[in-house]
């Protein structure tokens, strides 16, 4: 399914039901359009479970400094000029706060202030008086927003699985030409030779050998092939860009082996790609340690590594 009509299914279903579970509970500390304000920031601090710590902590960060800024001005007395001065305290110790790595997301710091602000100024008598109430008015805004982080969560794992649905089980590319497999990797390695560090910039490549039938492409004329390894340019490797973007799609194998995915570079799912099982190619005269991570390690493939007939 498209991803923009996953999303407009699945949030419109669960903003339909949570408005109705919140209008039914009619509590005071769930509020459904600080939920939703919650929701939409877990997804533009990166969504997945990165995104929603990031957007909770800085929620609550942002709500601490708006009961602090109302408290402030209930006790200096309120005047214009009391409350630009407090706002402007604690806006500011709000967003040094994003120095601390857990508070980083600024914008989701200014939600839960604004939220709390808005809160205590349209409804903040429901809350109570003075100190209790202000704190109130916290924690009924910190309660609903992270019920929105966790929603957003879950909205994602559920778009995420319609999106996928019907798609082979692995699968990458770009906008322009895809290649999927419904078959496992023969082999699926961390390599340290110097060809993928050229190539890839990383110290070290996750790589997925496919059986040259197993993984296909999808529009294989769209494909701009280089040598994979320059200083070998009639090795039987070829690195497969895609004509219309430059995206790498794959590695292909002129004698039709093989077929190589980086998964984190050529638009696999690499959080859901199964981890390499072992290191290859590593040499003692690389500099650097040699991985300790419980993983084999060799100077090549792993020797019991047969190369599948060409096709
Ligand atoms: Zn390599
Ligand atoms: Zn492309």
């Amino acid at each position: 399914m498209d991803l923009i009509v996953a999303l407009a299914i699945v949030i419109g279903t669960m903003g339909g039901l949570a408005t109705w579970g919140a209008v039914t509970l009619a509590s005071p500390y769930v509020l459904i359009w600080a939920i939703f304000i919650a929701w939409a920031s877990f997804y533009h601090s990166g969504g997945k479970m990165a995104g929603m710590k990031a957007s909770i902590m800085a929620h609550i960060w942002g709500i601490i400094m708006a009961v602090v800024a109302l408290i402030a001005l209930t006790l200096f007395g309120v005047s214009a000029v009391n409350a630009g001065i407090c706002v402007g305290v604690t806006v500011l110790i709000m967003i040094l706060g994003a120095k601390v790595g857990l508070l980083s997301a600024i914008p989701a710091q200014v939600y839960g202030y604004a939220a709390t602000a808005g809160l205590f100024l349209l409804g903040g008598a429901a809350y109570g008086e003075g100190t209790g109430g202000i704190i109130q008015v916290g924690v009924a805004v910190a309660v609903s927003m992270i019920i929105g982080g966790i929603f957003g969560y879950i909205s994602e794992q559920i778009v995420g699985s319609l999106v996928n649905m019907g798609k082979a089980k692995y699968h990458g590319g770009c906008a322009h030409v895809t290649v999927s497999s419904n078959a496992e990797p023969i082999d699926n390695h961390e390599c340290h030779c110097n060809v993928c560090k050229n190539v890839t910039g990383q110290l070290t490549t996750h790589v997925a050998f496919f059986k040259y039938e197993d993984l296909k492409c999808s529009n294989e004329g769209n494909l701009n092939r280089v040598p994979f390894n320059a200083d070998n340019p009639d090795g039987p490797l070829e690195l497969c860009l895609c004509k219309d973007c430059g995206a790498p799609i794959m590695l292909d194998d002129k004698q039709k082996r093989i077929r190589v995915a980086v998964p984190n570079v050529m638009g696999y799912d690499d959080a859901a790609f199964p981890a390499a099982t072992y290191h290859a190619f590593y040499e003692a005269s690389k500099g650097y340690k040699r991985p300790d991570d419980g993983r084999p390690v060799y100077e090549g493939l792993r020797p019991e590594f047969t190369w599948p007939r060409g096709a």
